[in-house]
């Protein structure tokens, strides 16, 4: 069994930039490419196989047709969708509903919930995560009245953070920012608030009355845990265990095995190089190991994500 590497497929974006390029080494469509989709069966970008015995075939055809190799995992589509975004501008400000109201108001379609860890940012770096009112009266007041510098949550950043963004929870890149996403493989996004910027002269579409509805109000921010589990060679630290997903991060320092024995595993190399059972990987690398893979070894120095249900 080997490691099934995907082909990035990338998404030019009016906030988009050249660091794919620059910090990742993928061959970019222009200097306004926004986003990597890594590890994504959606019907927007779906990732072929590079290599082995499925190569050609998209992560959609395999999640069909090759479900052994998802733990026979059920469900219609590939659960998760890994991206890596890099925006040079600010991004809308946006919020997600959950299944059940997007279910009612979305055509049956799935919520959302995702997790951003920060790969690289500025130095003076900032983020939206969240707000300031204290009720949901409050947060219909202040979007209403437009009192946005007292309403949106601003927060510094710097490399290696990580938040969690729950259904209701406001959130937005700003310029300057490169983040690894992994996210519920699902499209519904209400955007509050754009800066009042023009796009081709004009304003891009408000979901303003949906945003109001499902907003929660106060606040709560994610903490992540602290906990780390050390070895001979790597650090490894679970990022987020929510009902969607689980991030964990390693740090790899020589040589370490590990046993995958969940229905999948994504792997995102976002530093470094080295090897997987022999296999070269380095930064910009994207695989997934597959049900019953079992032991493995990496070996290098290496900053990875995983993620898994
Ligand atoms: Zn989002």
């Amino acid at each position: 069994m080997e490691p099934i590497f995907l082909k990035p497929v990338f998404k030019q974006m009016i906030w988009g930039g050249n660091r794919l390029g620059t910090d990742f080494g993928y061959e970019i469509p222009g200097d306004d490419t926004g986003e990597c989709w890594a590890i994504s069966a959606h019907p927007n970008g779906d990732c072929q196989v590079k290599n082995g015995v499925y190569a050609g075939m998209s992560l959609s055809e395999l999640w069909n047709d090759h479900r052994e190799l998802f733990g026979n995992t059920e469900g219609d589509r590939f659960p998760l969708l890994i991206k890596l975004i890099d925006a040079r501008a600010d991004l809308s400000i946006q919020v997600h509903p959950n299944d059940a109201y997007a279910k009612e108001h979305e055509n049956g379609s799935l919520g959302k919930t995702e997790c951003w860890y920060i790969v690289d940012c500025d130095a003076d770096a900032e983020i939206v995560i969240g707000h300031h009112a204290k009720t949901h009266e409050e947060v219909k007041e202040m979007i209403e009245n437009k009192r946005w510098n007292e309403f949106i949550r601003v927060i510094p950043i710097k490399k290696g953070d990580f938040f969690q963004i729950n259904p209701g929870c406001l959130h937005a890149i700003k310029g300057g920012t490169l983040i690894l996403e992994t996210q519920q493989n699902s499209d519904i996004t209400y955007r509050v608030y754009d800066y009042d910027r023009l796009s081709n002269g004009k304003p891009r579409e408000l979901h303003v009355e949906k945003s109001i509805d499902v907003i929660e109000a106060p606040f709560v921010p994610y903490q992540v845990s602290a906990t780390r589990e050390t070895g001979a060679g790597y650090e490894r630290q679970n990022l987020i265990t929510c009902d969607f997903y689980s991030v964990d991060k390693l740090e790899l320092h020589g040589t370490a095995a590990f046993t995958q024995d969940k229905p999948f595993l994504n792997v995102s190399i976002l530093e470094g190089d080295g090897t997987i059972d022999g296999i070269m990987i380095r930064k910009g690398d994207h695989f997934i190991l597959p049900a019953d893979y079992g032991e493995y070894t990496l070996s290098g120095n290496m900053t990875v994500i995983t993620s898994s249900l």
